[in-house]
């Protein structure tokens, strides 16, 4: 079952570097309720993560994911204060810190332009963000960190190249194209031959009346 899983991860982050630009170390965006829930579990998330995606990670938190750990209450919020203190600083539009979860919301919103892989809990939040495309989401299922499937939308990123190697060559478009171009050109040039035969219809009773009038 672990084999097959990571498999899967592997798969799925061929998926994200082919489609989407990621490359490793993948920067990881973590959201403060995933950090609070690692350190609930005492999960190191680096470590765990690597393993999950079988790749290095770089942690990253926003300020205000930052302020919201620190306000965070309960027993293990001094663990998640220690746990973030190595992870890198990424700047965000707040000079009044969010809410965590919203500053992530606002940063992913527009695009996943910095190749980003989420940790997050909230489903809520992940919810919102499944809808972006290229947005790889884990989150904390007991003390292990899972993936979620690509989404259909992202899967859709590999369609255009996977059916232009099922459909014609670059050389047999041309060809089609040429037919029916000469097809076009060919009707084309039958249709005024048409009216040139209803013109030699009513040619045809004048000999006739010729006739009759030698006849007379
Ligand atoms: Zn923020």
């Amino acid at each position: 079952m672990r084999a097959k899983r990571a498999k899967q991860y592997r798969k799925a982050l061929q998926h994200y570097q082919q489609f989407c630009g990621f490359r490793e170390p993948y920067q990881l965006l973590v959201s403060p309720d995933f950090v609070l829930e690692a350190a609930s579990k005492s999960v190191d998330i680096v470590e765990t993560v690597s393993q999950t995606l079988g790749a290095e990670v770089r942690p990253l938190i926003t300020f205000c994911g930052i302020d919201t750990v620190r306000k965070a209450e309960g027993e293990h919020r001094d663990k998640a204060v220690a746990a973030i203190r190595g992870f890198e600083k990424r700047r965000c539009p707040h000079t009044e810190p969010i809410a965590g979860a919203k500053c992530i919301e606002e940063i992913l919103g527009g695009g996943n332009k910095h190749h980003y892989v989420l940790a997050a809990q909230s489903e809520v939040l992940r919810a919102k963000l499944r809808r972006i495309v290229g947005v790889p989401i884990l989150h904390m299922k007991q003390v292990v960190v899972v993936m979620e499937p690509v989404p259909e939308h992202t899967r859709a990123l590999a369609r255009p190249q996977e059916s232009a190697k099922q459909e014609l060559s670059g050389v047999e478009r041309e060809m089609l194209k040429t037919l029916k171009a000469e097809t076009r050109a060919a009707k084309a040039a039958a249709r005024p031959s048409a009216p040139k035969r209803k013109k030699k219809g009513p040619k045809g009773p004048n000999p006739l009346s010729a006739k009759k009038s030698k006849k007379k």
